[in-house]
């Protein structure tokens, strides 16, 4: 291993870049134009971080869209952001295991990240225990809207069938 691949600076500062990017230019952020087949809205009062997360699916359970809306420090926002482009395209299993992968990164556990692509560069925050709350909350959105749309549809299923 060379020391670069130990004390990857440069690869801090992109990835501060990456963040502040999402930051000022949020992407996805706004409203479905749809309703959400499912979604949740989530604060965090260590940082005052408040984040609604809104998901449309397509025909094969696909997810189709994933808007956000909120407000909070630039950690949440960039997560959100990033996440929201992430998701695209997953179906609820994929997201899930997204979802752990990016736990996983945000306590620090040894592994590779790369499925989490351009979320990597939120890594660096799993070294302060305190902000992990901001980079979590938007993907707490889409874990828990998903938990209560799984429930509904579960008794759904079993009293039409
Ligand atoms: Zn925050």
């Amino acid at each position: 291993m060379s020391l670069e691949g130990q004390h990857p600076v440069n690869l801090n500062t992109l990835y501060q870049q990456v963040i502040l990017d999402h930051y000022k230019k949020p992407r996805n952020k706004g409203e479905l134009l749809v309703d959400p087949v499912f979604g949740k809205h989530l604060h965090n009062p260590t940082c005052g971080d408040d984040i609604e997360v809104t998901v449309n699916l397509d025909a094969e359970g696909k997810i189709e869209d994933v808007k956000w809306n909120g407000r909070g420090c630039s950690i949440s926002m960039a997560s959100a952001s990033m996440m929201s482009i992430a998701l695209r395209g997953k179906t609820p299993n994929e997201a899930k295991s997204m979802m752990t992968a990016f736990y996983g990164m945000m306590k620090g556990e040894a592994g590779t990240y790369k499925s989490l692509g351009e979320l990597q560069a939120l890594s660096g925050v799993s070294k302060f225990p305190v902000r992990i709350k901001c980079a979590t909350l938007a993907w707490h959105c889409v874990e828990e809207g998903m938990k209560e749309r799984e429930e509904i549809d579960n008794k759904g299923g079993s009293a039409n069938g």
